[in-house]
């Protein structure tokens, strides 16, 4: 199942379901408890939202090695995590905002995991029933902020750099090699599997739960592959992730 959430009418704001038909509004959430509704709207009628507005959202960094190495990085013998603002989150469509602070603001091509049930201490093996499902996103960066403050909350955390979607995949299996691209206008500019991975989504889920608490709807990024660049006003960012879709976003200067 795809779920999406969606601005179905004018403040009503709900989850449903991708079917051939269009999408099949919920009643209730995901997260909790929902069933089908009898409403089934055409895609054209309905505004695609980020999928979820988690508490937190978990960054990995330098999780595959063919971008730590284009930082000039080691890959870390554990996960190296940071934490992104909520506020960072937007959906599909909305536009990334360039901050005036920054000369270099990059994408960063992401698989997310979506946690759908209270996670705390969770061994890898266990952590399937944790996980609701996945989606995609772009880890927007301020390189320069992240390299002159020394940590990196400046420069992962200003509103707009956390998009999110289009849509959350319930069955996507993260250990088969499914494509991971970013493309800038059209340009392919980073390309890799999530089998690549160092750390896959089972461990990552773990380590983290036993750092913080995971709650219903937080979400995980699990790193990006080499090729991040910089995107300028006026471009368009498309992050596709095999089985879940292309999450695509403008990008404006703020
Ligand atoms: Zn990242």
């Amino acid at each position: 199942m795809k779920i999406v959430r969606v601005d179905a009418e004018a403040d009503d704001i709900t989850y449903g379901a991708v079917e051939p038909d269009g999408i099949r509004l919920f009643h209730g959430s995901p997260f909790f408890q929902w069933e089908r509704s009898e409403t089934v709207l055409p895609i054209s009628q309905v505004k695609l939202l980020a999928p979820v507005i988690p508490t937190k959202i978990v960054a990995v960094g330098r999780n595959y090695v063919d971008h730590a190495a284009e930082m000039d990085s080691a890959v870390p013998e554990s996960p190296v995590i940071f934490l992104k603002p909520p506020t960072a989150v937007i959906g599909p469509l909305a536009p990334i905002k360039r901050p005036p602070e920054s000369s270099r603001v990059d994408h960063e091509g992401e698989l997310a995991v979506v946690i759908g049930k209270v996670a705390r201490s969770v061994r890898p093996e266990d952590v399937g029933p944790h996980i609701l499902g996945y989606t995609a996103a772009n880890d927007v960066t301020a390189r320069d902020l992240q390299r002159s403050d020394g940590q990196w909350t400046r420069g992962k955390g200003f509103d707009t750099f956390c998009p999110l979607g289009p849509a959350i995949d319930t069955e996507f299996d993260p250990s088969e090699a499914n494509a991971i691209t970013c493309s800038v206008n059209g340009e392919i500019r980073q390309e890799g599997s999530t089998a690549d991975m160092v750390f896959g989504v089972a461990e990552l889920v773990s380590f983290v739960s036993s750092v913080m608490t995971l709650l219903p709807g937080d979400v995980i990024l699990t790193g990006t592959p080499a090729g991040v660049g910089p995107m300028m006003e006026g471009d368009h960012v498309e992050v596709e992730i095999e089985g879940i879709g292309v999450l695509m976003n403008p990008v404006v200067n703020a």
